[in-house]
């Protein structure tokens, strides 16, 4: 194990759930199914935007970049860094 992943798993262990489970942050990580529910959010955000920010994203992983491809067809502006 890298030093670099013991830190950082030394540093989770503290967040646990009163039930003695893991709290894990409110993420999608790589490989995990992004629920519907919040791509339909998202959808509704896009669509109801005025200016779409694109920060720190390769808009490789399927399926973020939908939502960019979406705001160009409705015409809203993005800024993409
Ligand atoms: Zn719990």
């Amino acid at each position: 194990m890298s030093s670099r992943l013991a830190i950082i798993k030394n540093f989770l262990r503290f967040f646990r759930c009163s039930c003695g489970g893991r709290i894990r942050p409110s993420i999608v990580f790589f490989g995990e199914i992004l629920p519907e529910s919040q791509f339909l959010k998202a959808e509704k955000m896009v669509l109801n935007c005025d200016l779409l920010l694109l920060i720190g994203t390769s808009g490789i992983v399927q399926p973020a970049p939908n939502l960019p491809s979406l705001a160009k067809e409705t015409g809203v502006r993005i800024i993409e860094t």
